[in-house]
C-alpha cells in the first residue's frame, strides 16, 4: 500500500497528488466516488459537441502569482473576463451593480446626484458590500442602498439559500459588492480565464505522474474504516498520511450532527442556433425559479453552429441523496464545524482539505493556495 491516500478527486486533492508525485517523487492513490475527476470544476463535451461545465460555470480568477503560476505549468489560458447582466425591471444591467446599473435604472437627473454623492462619500473605483450600504444614514443613499438590496440581492439570496441576506455571514453577499465605477466585469483580480482546453485536460495533465493511481467510482465510507485513532483501509491499517476532501462530518459519521448545505439542480438545453443571450451569464433576481442561465461558448470561445445553455435551479440538500455544493456560512454552523475538526486534529495521519473537509465557501483559487500550502507545512 502507497505512504499516501487521497479522498477525492476534485482540486485540493488533485493538487496535493501533483505535489506528492512530482515534488517529492513518492506514489500516491487516489479514491473518487465519482466515474470522473476534478469534482465540481469537471467540463466535458456534450453529445452536441459544446464543452460544458457538468456542475455549473466556473471562472477561474486569482490575484495570487504563486497560484496563477503553478497552475500555468498544466494549462494556457483564454483570457476570458466574466461579465454578468441580471435581469431587473426588464432591463439587463451590470452585475455587481456599478454606476451603469444605476444610470439604467434610474431617472437620469436621480442617478446623476446619487452618482456624485457616492463618489464624494466613497471615492472612485472602490467596492461597498451591500450590507455595508444600506448602514448608511444619508437619506438618498439610503435609499439607494435599499434599491439594490430589493432589486439584487433579497429575492436572489432567497432564492440561493432559502433565507435573507441578513441571515448568512456578511462575506456570502460580499461576494459581489456595489462596484462605484464603470468596470462591468464581474471580477476584478490581477489574473483571470478558463483553461484553454479545459479543466478536465488541465487535471489530466497535472495527474499524469506514473506515481498517481487513481481508483473512480469508488465510495471512500467503503473503502476506509475506524478503528480508534487508526484508519483501516481496504481492511487493512494504514499508517501512511490520508489526506480527506470529502465531506468532514460525513467522516465521524455525523457525531456532532449533520452540517448543512445547500444544493442545485442544472438544467442543460442545447439549442439549434449559434448565441442564447448576449453574454456569459444573465442573473434572474426576482423573476422565476431558477437564479441564473450561462451559456458555456461565452465563456470558452468555442465556435459552433449550436449552443449550450444551463438553467441554475437551488434546492434544499439532503444527504446521499443531491450535492453538497456550498456550506452555508453561518455561526452556528462553524460551532459544529469546529467540533469535527478537532476531533480531526486528534488524529495525526489524517489531512482535512477543501470546500468539503474544511466547511469553507472557497473559491478555486483559494483551495489551491490552501492545498500548496498544506503541502509545504504538513507533507514536505
Ligand atoms: N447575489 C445576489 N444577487 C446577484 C448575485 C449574487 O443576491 O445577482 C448574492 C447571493 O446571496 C449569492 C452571493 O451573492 O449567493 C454570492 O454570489 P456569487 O455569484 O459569488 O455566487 P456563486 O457563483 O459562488 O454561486
Amino acid at each position: 500500500m502507497t505512504d499516501f491516500i487521497i479522498i477525492g478527486a476534485g482540486l485540493a486533492g488533485i493538487v496535493m497528488a501533483e505535489r506528492i508525485a512530482n515534488v517529492l517523487g513518492r506514489e500516491v492513490l487516489i479514491i473518487e466516488k465519482r466515474d470522473h475527476i476534478g469534482g465540481n470544476c469537471y467540463d466535458f463535451y456534450d453529445d452536441k459537441g459544446i464543452l460544458i461545465h457538468k456542475y455549473g460555470p466556473h471562472i477561474f480568477h486569482t490575484d495570487f502569482d504563486e497560484v496563477w503560476t503553478y497552475l500555468s505549468q498544466f494549462t494556457e489560458w483564454n483570457d476570458y473576463q466574466h461579465r454578468v447582466l441580471g435581469y431587473i425591471d426588464g432591463y439587463n444591467v451590470p452585475i455587481p451593480f456599478n454606476l451603469g446599473s444605476l444610470h439604467q435604472l434610474l431617472p437620469e437627473d436621480l442617478a446623476g446626484k446619487l452618482e456624485s454623492k457616492l463618489i464624494k462619500t466613497f471615492g472612485y473605483d472602490v467596492r461597498i458590500p451591500i450590507l455595508e450600504l444600506r448602514k448608511l444614514e444619508d437619506p438618498e443613499l439610503k435609499y439607494l442602498a435599499d434599491f439594490i438590496y430589493d432589486k439584487v440581492f433579497l429575492n436572489y439570496t432567497k432564492k440561493q439559500w432559502g433565507v435573507e441576506p441578513e441571515e448568512l455571514d456578511p462575506s456570502v453577499t460580499a461576494r459581489v459588492p456595489v462596484y462605484i465605477s464603470k468596470d462591468d466585469r464581474y471580477f476584478q483580480n490581477k489574473y483571470q480565464g478558463l483553461p484553454r482546453n479545459g479543466y478536465t485536460q488541465m487535471f489530466e495533465n497535472m495527474l499524469s505522474s506514473e506515481n498517481i493511481q487513481i481508483k473512480l467510482s469508488t465510495n471512500s465510507k467503503e473503502v476506509i474504516k475506524r478503528d480508534g485513532d487508526k484508519f483501516l483501509i481496504f481492511d487493512e491499517e494504514f499508517k501512511g498520511k490520508l489526506i480527506y476532501t470529502c465531506k468532514i462530518d460525513e467522516l465521524f459519521n455525523y457525531g456532532f450532527g449533520e452540517l448543512p448545505y445547500r444544493s442545485l439542480d442544472f438544467e442543460f438545453e442545447n439549442l439549434n442556433q449559434e448565441y442564447y443571450q448576449e453574454i456569459g451569464t444573465v442573473n434572474y433576481p426576482n423573476d422565476y425559479n431558477f437564479t441564473r442561465i450561462t451559456e458555456f461558448k461565452h465563456l470558452t470561445g468555442q465556435k459552433a453552429e449550436s449552443t449550450t445553455i444551463a438553467h441554475e435551479y437551488p434546492r434544499k440538500y439532503v444527504k446521499e441523496t443531491n450535492i453538497p455544493y456550498y456550506p452555508i456560512p453561518k455561526k452556528e454552523n462553524r460551532d459544529i464545524y469546529y467540533k469535527y475538526k478537532m476531533k480531526g486534529d486528534e488524529l495525526d495521519n489524517l489531512i482535512l482539505i477543501g470546500r468539503l473537509a474544511e466547511y469553507q465557501y472557497y473559491d478555486m483559487d483559494e483551495i489551491v493556495a490552501e492545498a500548496l500550502k498544506t503541502f509545504e507545512e504538513k507533507i514536505r
